[in-house]
């Protein structure tokens, strides 16, 4: 190494190290997706010359990044057969960061937040010296694939390199490429690990467009057991995982598969993949072996420019945690999980991928939460979301009814947050009857506009809603059913986006179809009566049912909801606000005549046992009793069958 030479990168190290060592503070593991990239980039630069017909004789068809880890000499080392670098490029591209304006963007947010210095490293192509946050020196051997000389570098973590010009390779490099020699300090010693580099190499390079083999330098020379007679390897097959069952050992094969998936699925055409891709996809990605609900194949040409793959997941109960997972990718790199500042918020249950080359690799948050082109793409995502389940409902609605039950918390909770989702999707949000089936709002309403019309009546609880359900039944209206604390909030919604429609639960009100002809006179004595029996927040009224019912409790809808409403937020004290109902008598009763008589003939007593009786089960039949009501109910029971006996 006669003519090596000494020199100094270009730029303030001391202001430079310092950051890039804090930048990665939490994400050291960072290094390895920069390396790699870059290394990705190389041979897709080389592709790239090679099909313009600039790089003559040189086929980089095959052409493979190797991470190998050799916990012995405690390094890891970045290979790959790119387009490498002559000594000029390497002066320039490696040696040279000294760009004027990334030293006054770090001055200016030195001692800033994350997020300035993510934007920092990623803006002004500084991802190479990550390597100095896991190593006290990194040596760079490269020979571009022009045939120039390789040239060997070698830098500590103080800055200070030393550059060799037509070095003698050994066997760093082949006929041209680059590799990138890091040798691990104390702060990167748990990438020491095979466990843990396999682990982080998954996570940023699965899906990098050049295939990636992983060598443990310890376990090469190994000879590998899969080979043995009686064994039948399986490591081409899927991932190079050894399945030969051998207990404690690991494949070694060099020949194994490569730790990425060049041309993962978003990439292809919709019409080329089929359901099984699409599943096996998502089992592998996110580790869930319930199968997804459905799918979109998300594909945004210019000026948006992005692909990825979107999954609804089955979700076991409403209970279960709504988090999903949409993993970003910038040209099959990853990016980020979970950013919640792509995905509208109530589509947070959503898990996939997104590729946008758009935009910055090392993108922040605060980048995400500020940039137009997010908000392009959310409001895209919502569009192909909407546009699918209606899709969906067109084209297969017996299918559709079937996921509706596991859909419908997700649609009803994003009509509520977004009103531009609620009116592409509006007439296909289906709706469940109590007698089984399903219906839009509109197929509702047109079926009743003779009885009821914009009028929708629903039971929260087909069990305890049963005798009022049983009357609207029987006269031939349809009840729906909203069992789920979601389906009431989303009814307010529909009411508020002007549909011209009203809700009311099936003890709100007794519409006109249930009533018949006839006398309907108010009787006083049993208004008085029954006022005394009822109590101050019960109105008595009087009116004339084709159901044989004595007496309907109806609770307004307002004041209902609204009390609902307290007991979901737990308004301490206001639950207990008495709610204002109403008892309505019915006058074809045979009961309730034969209790006018009573009063007639002056049987006070047995009329208020009766009368006592009959609010009490028509409060049963609206809702639970109270403990107090309750042991009361039984007293009184008890005393009509002492009556009785
Ligand atoms: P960026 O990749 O954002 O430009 P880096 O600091 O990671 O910034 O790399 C600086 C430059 O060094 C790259 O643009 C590329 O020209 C060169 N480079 C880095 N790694 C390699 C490699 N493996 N092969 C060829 N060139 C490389």
């Amino acid at each position: 190494m006669s003519n090596t030479e000494h020199g100094g990168i270009q730029i303030e190290l001391a202001h430079i190290f310092p950051i890039i060592k804090k930048w990665l503070y939490s994400e050291k593991e960072i290094f390895l997706r920069e390396i790699t990239s870059n290394a990705c980039d190389a041979v897709t630069k080389l592709r790239r010359l090679i099909s313009l017909g600039e790089a003559k004789g040189i086929d980089a068809e095959n052409a493979k990044i190797t991470v190998t880890l050799d916990k012995t000499a405690k390094t890891i080392t970045v290979t790959d057969e790119g387009i490498g670098m002559t000594e000029d490029e390497l002066r320039k591209y490696i040696c040279q960061i000294a760009l004027s304006g990334a030293l006054d963007f770090i001055q200016k947010y030195e001692g800033e937040g994350d997020s300035a210095q993510n934007g920092i490293i990623g803006h002004f192509g500084l991802g190479f010296y990550s390597a100095f946050m896991v190593s006290e020196t990194v040596e760079v051997v490269t020979r571009s694939y022009t045939g120039a000389p390789a040239v060997h570098w070698s830098c500590n973590g103080d800055g200070e390199f030393d550059i060799t010009p037509d070095y003698d390779t050994e066997d760093e490099i082949g006929a041209y490429g680059t590799s990138v020699i890091m040798h691990i300090s104390e702060e990167g010693e748990e990438f020491l690990s095979e466990y843990k580099l396999k682990e982080v190499l998954e996570k940023y390079c699965a899906f990098m467009p050049v295939p990636i083999y992983f060598v443990d330098a310890d376990k090469a020379d190994e000879e590998c057991h899969c080979k043995e007679e009686g064994h039948e390897c399986h490591c081409h097959e899927d991932g190079g995982e050894c399945t030969c069952g051998e207990e404690g050992h690991e494949c070694t094969c060099k020949d194994a598969q490569p730790i990425n998936d060049t041309t993962p699925l978003w990439l292809k055409n919709p019409s080329d993949c089929t359901d099984e891709e699409y599943k096996e996809f998502y089992r592998k990605l996110f580790h869930d072996y319930k199968e997804p609900l459905f799918w979109i194949h998300l594909k945004a040409d210019y000026p948006l420019n992005f692909k990825g793959i979107l999954y609804f997941p089955r979700i076991a109960n409403e209970y279960e945690s709504l988090e999903g997972q949409v993993k970003l990718y910038y040209n099959q790199v990853f990016v980020a999980d979970n950013i919640k500042e792509v995905i509208p918020e109530y589509l947070l249950m959503l898990k996939g991928v997104l590729d946008c080359p758009e935009l910055p690799l090392n993108v922040s948050r605060s980048y995400l939460q500020n940039s137009g082109y997010v908000t392009k793409i959310s409001a895209h995502i919502t569009k192909k979301v909407g546009d699918k389940l209606n899709a969906m409902f067109v084209n297969d609605r017996e299918a559709f009814e079937v996921l509706w039950r596991d859909l419908k918390t997700f649609v009803e909770y994003a009509c509520m947050r977004d009103r531009k989702f609620y009116d592409r999707v509006k007439d296909t949000v289906l709706f469940e009857k109590c007698a089984g089936g399903f219906v839009t709002l509109n197929e509702y309403l047109e079926a009743a506009m003779e009885k009821h019309e914009n009028k929708v009546y629903y039971a929260t609880d087909a069990t305890a809603q049963t005798q009022y359900i049983q009357m609207f039944r029987n006269a031939g209206i349809e009840v729906l059913l909203l069992d789920r604390v979601i389906d009431t909030q989303f009814i307010t919604t529909v009411e508020m986006n002007g549909e011209n429609v009203k809700f009311a639960r099936v003890d709100a009100e007794t519409p006109d179809v249930l009533k018949d002809d006839g006398d309907k006179t108010e009787i006083p004595v049993l208004k008085d009566l029954f006022a005394k029996v009822a109590g101050e927040h019960t109105t008595i009224a009087f009116d004339r049912f084709r159901d044989s019912a004595p007496a309907i409790l109806t609770v307004s809808e307002e004041s209902r909801r609204m009390q609902d409403m307290m007991k979901l937020y737990r308004m301490e004290g206001m639950s207990d606000f008495p709610v204002e109902s109403t008892l309505v008598l019915n006058t074809a009763s045979p009961l309730v005549n034969k209790l006018t008589g009573l009063c007639d003939e002056g049987k006070d007593e047995l009329a208020e046992m009766i009368a006592k009786q009959i609010f009490a089960l028509s409060t049963m039949s609206q809702r639970p009793f109270t403990a107090e009501e309750l042991s009361a109910f039984l007293t009184d029971s008890y005393s009509v069958l002492d009556k009785l006996s």
